[in-house]
């Protein structure tokens, strides 16, 4: 059975206060050994505090993006070296907030895919369509578009210990929850393409789901065989909704058992 995860991103949100509760609250409820990863991206400033605090324990933790630089004259960015050597273990990549709000294209997003691996952390690339592309028909070629400009830059072997959240940009903070069916064709489509090229990376890989996840709607969509967990932004915020998220993962692990 591929690995599960529930992955938080917690957007521009926190303060050192919030954080320390959110995540104090997280570690009553998260065991050190877990069926399904835990983890949190957090603003880069936080880094330091999410890996003092939860060092040694089952939450793993992240940042929600990584400059495609190593170093240099990047005034503002920050790079995956720089996020490793707070014990982190993830970094977000090709968020569509990313995409559309700060212009990342598919070949940045790739070159980030990149920068995160040579730091040794394990990106989370994130794809998926507007509304428009999907009331136009295009959902399919623009999953192909993204995926394929990362196969490209990378290779197909890069992808074996990434992992890949399918976000469809209409589902975004919006309350939409793409359908457990609908989350199911996209995530089938994202693996056989990649499987295409290499059918064991492509069968390992987690492919997790993201827009509006709650505790509501988590235990539907991880049940479908190619939705291995959920990148989670708003409930991510609320310890007890993000629990019920990540013990819905645990049940599907366990189930599968
Ligand atoms: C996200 O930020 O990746 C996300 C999926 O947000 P939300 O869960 O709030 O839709």
């Amino acid at each position: 059975m591929r690995s599960k995860a529930v992955v938080g991103n917690w957007k521009l949100n926190g303060s050192l206060a919030s954080n320390e509760a959110l995540l104090k609250a997280l570690l009553r409820e998260v065991p050190r050994e877990a069926p399904a990863a835990c983890a949190v991206c957090v603003p880069s400033p936080y880094l330091a505090q999410a890996g003092q605090m939860l060092k040694g324990s089952g939450i793993g933790w992240g940042s929600q993006d990584v400059s495609r630089y190593e170093k240099g004259a990047y005034t503002g960015d920050v790079s995956a070296a720089m996020v490793a050597e707070f014990g982190a273990r993830y970094a977000i990549v090709g968020h569509s907030e990313r995409r559309t709000v700060f212009g990342d294209t598919d070949e940045i997003v790739a070159e980030k895919y990149a920068a995160a691996r040579r730091a040794k952390l394990t990106p989370i690339f994130c794809v998926g369509e507007t509304l428009q592309e999907r009331e136009q028909g295009r959902t399919e070629a623009v999953l192909a578009r993204q995926v394929d400009a990362l196969l490209h830059k990378c290779g197909v072997k890069e992808l074996d210990g990434g992992i890949v959240a399918y976000e469809p940009v209409w589902a975004i903070g919006t309350g939409k929850t793409a359908t457990s069916a609908q989350a199911q064709e996209a995530h089938a489509f994202i693996r056989g393409r990649i499987g295409a090229k290499d059918a064991k990376v492509a069968g390992a890989l987690p492919i997790l789901y993201g827009g509006s996840v709650k505790a509501a709607n988590a235990a539907e969509l991880f049940a479908m065989q190619d939705v291995d967990g959920g990148l989670v932004g708003g409930a991510s915020l609320v310890a007890e909704e993000f629990v019920a998220i990540w013990r819905a993962a645990v049940a599907v692990v366990e189930k599968g058992r």
